[in-house]
């Protein structure tokens, strides 16, 4: 097995920007990744990750800007000088060569001896688990293998910061989950800087240490998967992680009211004119009508209920036309029990779950 003894290095990026004509593909980004970290960038297509992933990389050469892998100036040094893995979504394997050339291939520009980069290519392919595949033909392989061994390739080095541009999503759901997790594991085990591109939320939320969540070449916010679901900065990364409604709010004093109801909160009040307070639907509760209090309190109708299987989603309307989305779960494997379209109900927020965020657009 590999077992990274050099100890990983952190990177900071400072305001780095990159324009191809007028697009901004990166803003003014900075960025500190931890040392031994598995950071995320997440964010939809065209958002500029794969760009920042480059620079990174040194394959792209920022407008401006500053990039240090631990203490050291690294934008003029040359891609293959840097000390990084790289593995992307499309494999770039060789489909000629066997397994075992995949993954040497590195080692032979390098030129590095046989006996050496045998015992290297051997313990790279135990690492991903594909002990004794070293004579396979690429084409002989699932979608899984074939991206472990572009996995195994990038650490043939024993890189101190390993770079994946959406590694997984070639493959299909199941075998996705199960990488994810075999993926994690492996970061545990190596220790090295982990840099991880993708679009998908639920992926970036269960491999991440840290998540930055990246929106027309800028980092919009980066936070721990946990923060970053509960306290989203904005509505961008409201809407992009996680299901949510919003309602607009007013300030009332301390507090903010939305029409009727007074919302009792928690968290901290942005200082903007606009705000919006983000109900996720699974910390929606329907309560009692007679004793549910008033603060935090949403007297509705329900427009529609949805039977998902695992659980049911509920869409309820407010008098003054607003729609909260409420997800309980199934009892007794039935949605019948549950008041139908058209019935009142009362819908509860817990004071732990309102979050208050500024509305751009007001
Ligand atoms: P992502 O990986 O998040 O999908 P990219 O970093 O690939 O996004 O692209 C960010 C933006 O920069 C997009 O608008 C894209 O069209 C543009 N872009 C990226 N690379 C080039 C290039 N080589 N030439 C022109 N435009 C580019
Ligand atoms: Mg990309």
């Amino acid at each position: 097995m590999i077992d990274s003894k050099q100890g990983a290095l952190p990177i900071a990026v400072r305001n780095v920007t990159k324009t191809y004509g007028r697009v901004h593909a990166l803003d003014d980004v900075s960025l500190d990744v931890k040392s031994g970290e598995f950071l995320t960038l997440l964010g939809p297509s065209g958002s500029g990750k794969t760009t920042l992933l480059m620079v990174l990389a040194g394959f792209t050469r920022p407008d401006c800007g500053s990039l240090k892998f631990g203490d050291t100036e690294m934008i003029r040094t040359a891609p293959h000088l840097r000390d990084v893995g790289m593995v992307f979504q499309n494999y770039a394997l060789f489909p000629h060569m066997t397994v075992a050339g995949n993954v040497g291939y590195p080692l032979r520009l390098r030129k590095v001896g046989k006996h050496e980069a045998d015992k290297r290519i051997e313990r790279a392919l135990d690492t991903v688990q594909l002990g004794g595949f070293g004579d396979r033909r690429i084409d002989q392989l699932s979608g899984g293998q074939k991206q472990r061994v572009a996995l195994a390739r990038s650490i043939i080095f024993e890189p101190r910061i390993l770079l994946m541009d959406e590694p997984l999503s070639a493959l299909d759901k199941k075998l996705r989950d199960r990488m994810q997790i075999e993926l994690r594991h492996l970061h545990e085990k190596l220790g090295m800087t982990t840099v991880y591109v993708t679009h998908d939320q639920r992926e970036a939320l269960t491999m991440s240490d840290r998540i930055a969540v990246v929106n027309h070449g800028r980092i919009m916010q980066l936070a721990t998967p946990q923060n970053l679901y509960n306290q989203p900065a904005n509505r961008f990364v409201a809407d992009f992680i996680g299901d949510s409604t919003f309602l607009p709010v007013t300030r009332r004093g301390d507090a903010v009211a939305h029409g009727e109801t007074r919302l009792n909160l928690c968290g901290p009040v942005p200082e903007t004119a606009g705000l919006l307070l983000m109900m996720r639907p699974e910390r929606v509760r329907l309560a009692n009508e007679t004793t549910a209090p008033d603060a935090n309190r949403f007297d509705a109708r329900v427009s529609e209920v949805v039977y998902q299987g695992d659980s049911y989603l509920m869409y309820a309307h407010l008098a003054g036309g607003a729609e909260i989305a409420l997800r309980g779960a199934i009892r007794k494997g039935t949605v019948d029990g549950l008041p139908g379209v058209g019935e009142p109900v009362v819908l509860a927020l817990d004071v732990a779950d309102t979050v208050i965020i500024a509305d751009e657009d007001a």
